[in-house]
């Protein structure tokens, strides 16, 4: 089996994938700095703490284990962070990865999935999103995830090296065992902090906003579990191996479901009622975001099969509960 580079192994998604890779029989070194992942996440014995802008580490992984293959998470991802530090953004997410696919061609590697975001598409005339809708991000963090696209598209032009960039839409879930799940450092999405409300660690769930139109006036999101995503990289990336089409791939269900719908259910699932408060819009929320995922099924078969919002949750719970 080939050895796969993963960056931002020690991370949410990154590290579900590295642990859904070593299963399947790969062999996996990751490159991490730190910096949000949690280096107790990591699954692999082949761990590089260190810069993926450091051409002289990078290459020496590279070479030392013959690398052709690489899954690029690391990066920032907070919306909010972005509004208020863009450079930082540009730098860490634009920068390094150029940086960092430079050094990859030039040691010989083939096959890039990176890990993109439905934040590209920023506010979306057309539901589901097909991936041919126009991309037009609405805050630095969608921005940032498109150049790096726009970048690799003009690498393959250059150095035919192949890629796929996954457009992620709502990641949520745990390991089905609790081993592993999302620890973000603030946290600021919708699952965990209602679940982290469930166990008194804070005094009530916000909704923001109840004037969306929307069925019930919430907000409406395609959530995908976290091991759903984790295979969505794998096939792809023994797709573009077996001649796959570089591009963009949306990573979703295809269904959405509402905050007050994701809130209802958690109270069934933990068995209690949580604390809800009705809160203003938050800034930058579309209303309805919602995958079209038929490419990713009909060119390499994927198909989501823990992503049901029950699954989801109770998974999640699971993680928290023993977090
Ligand atoms: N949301 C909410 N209260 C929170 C966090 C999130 O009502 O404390 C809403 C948010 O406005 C969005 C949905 O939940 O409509 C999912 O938000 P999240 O931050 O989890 O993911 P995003 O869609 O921003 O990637």
């Amino acid at each position: 089996m080939e050895t796969v580079l993963v960056t931002g192994g020690a991370g949410y998604i990154g590290s579900h994938t590295v642990k859904v890779l070593l299963e399947k029989g790969y062999k996996v070194v990751v490159l991490d700095d730190l910096s949000t992942g949690h280096r107790n996440a990591v699954c692999t014995e082949h761990f590089y703490l260190g810069d993926i802008a450091d051409q002289e580490l990078v290459s020496k992984i590279v070479n030392d284990h013959q690398i052709t293959s690489v899954i690029h998470f690391a990066a920032k991802s907070l919306v909010g962070e972005s509004m208020k530090s863009p450079d930082l953004y540009f730098i860490n997410n634009v920068g390094k990865s150029v940086q960092f696919f430079s050094t990859l061609v030039s040691c010989g590697v083939k096959h890039i999935v990176f890990s993109s975001t439905a934040a590209v598409y920023g506010i979306p005339e057309t539901i589901p999103i097909p991936e041919g809708t126009l991309p037009n991000p609405i805050n630095p963090y969608g921005e940032s995830k498109l150049m790096v696209e726009k970048t690799l598209r003009w690498m393959e032009e250059a150095y035919d090296v192949k890629w796929c960039a996954l457009r992620y839409f709502n990641a949520a879930g745990a390991d089905l065992n609790g081993d592993l799940g999302e620890d973000h450092f603030p946290e600021t999405h919708l699952i965990p902090l209602v679940l982290k409300t469930a166990l008194g660690q804070r005094d009530e769930i916000q909704i923001y906003g109840t004037d969306y139109e929307t069925p019930d006036g919430t907000c409406i999101r395609d959530y995908i579990h976290v091991l759903d995503l984790a295979e969505a990289h794998i096939r792809v990336l023994e797709g573009l191996k077996n001649g796959l089409k570089s591009g963009a791939y949306n990573v979703g269900t295809g269904h959405g479901y509402s905050v007050r719908e994701v809130i209802q259910l958690a109270q069934k699932i933990v068995g209690k009622e949580i604390k809800v408060r009705e809160a203003a819009r938050r800034e930058g929320d579309p209303a309805v975001l919602v995958a079209k995922v038929d490419k990713i099924q009909e060119q390499v078969g994927w198909k989501p099969r823990y992503s049901d919002l029950e699954t989801i949750i109770s998974t999640a719970w699971k993680w928290h509960s023993k977090l």
